[in-house]
């Protein structure tokens, strides 16, 4: 039995309808920026995730780029992120002209920790970006103590969190932001690109909505210097009805997560993702750490299973960061990460059987080398 990497058609398959009836609505009022449906969605948003406002963005990179915009990090500013990311969490901030600084990660959540960022922190650095990397929050008390004992903003990129828990807290609500993207593989994906930021401040939800818009409040009166980051309504309308069944699909995601540990338990040269006490995981990501990681990849596709790569080069070691001068050595939770990270299968729609035969084909593969290779 062959299995995906990730399927998407059963899931909007199951909405469609819905989802066409919102589409229909937009059709015949022909408004297709912002609009009633991002109003909505901003509403349900912000009732969601914990936080007193949301603003809808056009993917979730834009959220990460206005949020800094809002804080005005500027040249000569550091912001300090984890190197073991998504590359967009570093791009906005070199965007703007400020410098990311670099940081290990955690070895067994992978996301960074306040002494961390306690050793990266500058008389220069103006922003914090933790990463709830692949669903699991950062440990976020000892980052926002310092923080605010220091008085440096706290950004959290919660792109691959929604509906994660710290503490009971939701993801994006315990910074002064937290940016989503719902890019349609996320666990809240538009058929596009979309994003929003979540935040519990008036002030800032306001700047955020004039940044988005080319630093209009007023229809070509421009107070700021802004970017066009707004949402489109055809988003809107689709995140919506989606947003209904955010809690259910990453239950069914949990449940997958669960079954996949339970069958890899034994399985000495396979380390399962670890849940931190106090986190609700959602498993945007489900990925194990192996040996030869590339051989099994290649080994589990000829077998019909697709998995993936999250990431194979920290940002730090990236062509496009050479400039910074950071080596290899630089962060080694970070690179042994990117050499060891194997994502399997992971979306609602999975089956047990489907999960079975992914854990059962990954055993065979390691099975094909002696023991005392493998061993991870
Ligand atoms: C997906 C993602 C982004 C960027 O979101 P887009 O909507 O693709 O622009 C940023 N950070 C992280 C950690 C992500 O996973």
């Amino acid at each position: 039995m062959a299995v995906p990497m990730l399927e998407l058609a059963p899931q909007n398959a199951s909405v469609k309808d819905q989802i066409l009836q919102g589409l229909s609505a937009i059709i015949d009022r022909s408004s297709f920026v912002l609009g009633e449906n991002v109003k909505g969605l901003e509403a349900e948003l912000a009732e969601y995730s914990g936080a007193r406002y949301a603003v809808g963005m056009s993917s979730g990179t834009d959220a990460l780029l206005i949020a800094l915009m809002a804080l005005d990090i500027k040249h000569g500013d550091e912001v300090i992120l984890p190197s073991f990311t998504f590359f967009a969490t570093a791009g906005v901030v070199s965007r703007l002209g400020a410098t990311p600084v670099f940081i290990d990660i955690d070895p067994e959540t992978f996301n960074i920790t306040g002494a961390l960022v306690e050793a990266a922190i500058t008389p220069r650095t103006k922003a914090i970006i933790p990463v709830h990397l692949f669903g699991q929050m950062a440990d976020m008390d000892p980052i926002l103590q310092l923080a605010r004992r220091r008085g440096i903003p706290v950004i959290e990129d919660a792109c691959q969190a929604h509906g994660a828990l710290y503490q009971g807290k939701k993801a994006g609500s315990l910074g002064v932001a937290g940016c989503f993207s719902f890019y349609p593989g996320k666990n809240l994906g538009a058929f596009g690109e979309a994003g929003a930021v979540v935040t519990h401040d008036a002030t800032l939800s306001a700047k955020l909505q004039v940044l988005r818009d080319h630093g209009q409040a007023r229809k070509y009166f421009h107070s700021d210097i802004g970017w066009n980051a707004r949402m489109d309504g055809i988003q809107g309308a689709v995140l919506r009805v989606k947003l209904k069944y955010l809690e259910s699909s990453n239950q069914q995601r949990r449940a997958h997560a669960s079954l996949y540990n339970e069958l890899l338990s034994a399985t000495e040269q396979v380390i399962t993702p670890f849940t931190a006490p106090d986190n609700q995981h959602i498993y945007h990501i489900y990925a194990v750490r192996v040996r030869e990681r590339d051989r099994l990849l290649q080994a589990m596709a000829e077998r019909g299973i697709a998995c993936a790569i999250h990431y194979p080069v920290p940002i730090h070691l990236q062509e496009a960061y050479r400039s910074l001068g950071y080596g290899e050595g630089s962060f080694p939770v970070a690179e042994r990460c990117a050499r060891e990270f194997l994502s399997l299968p992971m979306y609602p729609e999975l089956s047990g059987q489907q999960i079975r035969t992914v854990v059962a084909e990954l055993k065979t593969c390691l099975g094909e080398r002696k023991p005392q290779e493998c061993v991870a």
